[in-house]
């Protein structure tokens, strides 16, 4: 792709939409940036309060977008949908979201387009599914944040336990991007060595606290934020900024993407979270390793866990989403 060929479409213009959209204009990596959102007022403020930092920043054309914007995209970031209220599970959310993601989908298919479809909006893998199933594009071209966010977060809690740059922790969370997902220790590493290993060099701690008092604490990092403070953007945003230079610079990347499965890891037709290669046209290769025991048989309970979600909004028929 030409540097001037740089086009975000975002659909959904609240928190997640315009943090995502104020980390990707630091980056420079945009040239055009469209936003769509059903409330056009809100897309008005937005683009207004947003633009006043264009002076401070690579150029680029900010705008109020519409649907065509999608035919000569490179991605379009689905962000719309109701989030997370206190004591809510994202699993919660599918029944609305389906509704609201099967609508967007739809205004998306009537543009020809190469874009990358970005999925964020939660039960996000479920959701990554049904926009890859109402779209029929190529499954590469369809993937979700997944656990990118929780692979963020176990990196930051793992560097904080090890006092050590998160930068060089490699650690990533698997499944799906809630409550069934799984840390994947046996691809996890610091320096090359497993974290166990390195714990053992480090001796400033017990070895075994990690692997007793991390996973938790990522899994349910989202709960207390959205008791804090009512929902979570700014780790989502810049994860999304991460996912958009993987993109957009065709890096070919290692990000816990979900992507449709057929077959890797033993699971079929599911979208999840796993190491992926991500570059231009976005899942270039799914890293398909071979897990512990305990982490495989968890992965395949995730798995089980978002044919759950999805079942719930398959049973019903189109008309009454
Ligand atoms: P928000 O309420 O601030 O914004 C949602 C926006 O979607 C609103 O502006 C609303 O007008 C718009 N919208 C609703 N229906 C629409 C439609 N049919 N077409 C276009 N726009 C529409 O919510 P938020 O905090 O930005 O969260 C958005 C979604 O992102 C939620 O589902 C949330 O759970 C999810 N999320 C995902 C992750 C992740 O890691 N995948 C992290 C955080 C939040």
């Amino acid at each position: 792709m030409s540097h001037r060929d740089r086009k975000v479409v975002v659909v959904g213009a609240g928190a997640v939409g315009t943090t995502y959209i104020y980390a990707l204009l630091q980056t420079g990596l945009a040239d055009e940036i469209a936003l769509i959102d059903v409330n056009p007022e809100r897309v008005q403020g937005e683009i207004m309060d947003l633009s006043h930092g264009l002076p401070f920043i690579p150029p680029v054309t900010l705008r109020a977008g519409e649907y065509a914007d999608c035919a000569d995209a490179n991605i379009i970031v689905i962000t719309a949908g109701a989030k997370q209220a206190p004591g809510q599970s994202r699993a919660d959310l599918i029944r609305q979201n389906a509704q609201i993601v099967r609508s967007i989908c739809g205004q998306i298919g009537r543009y020809p387009t190469d874009a990358v479809l970005v999925m964020v909006t939660n039960p996000v893998d479920a959701l990554t599914h049904l926009a890859f199933e109402c779209l029929n594009w190529p499954r590469e071209r369809v993937v979700g944040s997944g656990t990118v966010l929780d692979s963020a977060r176990f990196k930051f809690l793992l560097s904080r336990h090890c006092g050590i740059d998160a930068r060089n922790v490699h650690a990533y969370v698997i499944g799906e991007h809630g409550d069934s997902e799984v840390a994947a220790w046996s691809l996890s590493h610091i320096a090359g060595i497993s974290i166990e290993k390195y714990c053992q060099i480090c001796q400033a701690c017990n070895c075994l606290e990690p692997h007793r008092e991390i996973p938790e604490p990522v899994r349910d990092s989202a709960y207390p934020i959205i008791d804090y403070k009512g929902s979570t953007f700014y780790g989502i945003g810049l994860s999304l900024a991460r996912i958009s230079g993987a993109i957009l610079r065709d890096e070919n990347s290692v990000l816990t993407v979900s992507t449709l499965l057929r077959g890797e890891y033993g699971i079929q037709d599911i979208c999840l979270s796993v190491p992926c290669i991500v570059g231009e046209n976005g899942v270039i290769r799914i890293i398909d390793v071979q897990l512990a025991p305990d982490e495989q048989q968890a992965l395949e309970r995730s798995a089980g866990a978002i044919a759950e979600i999805l079942d719930t909004v398959r049973k019903q028929p189109p008309s009454s989403y």
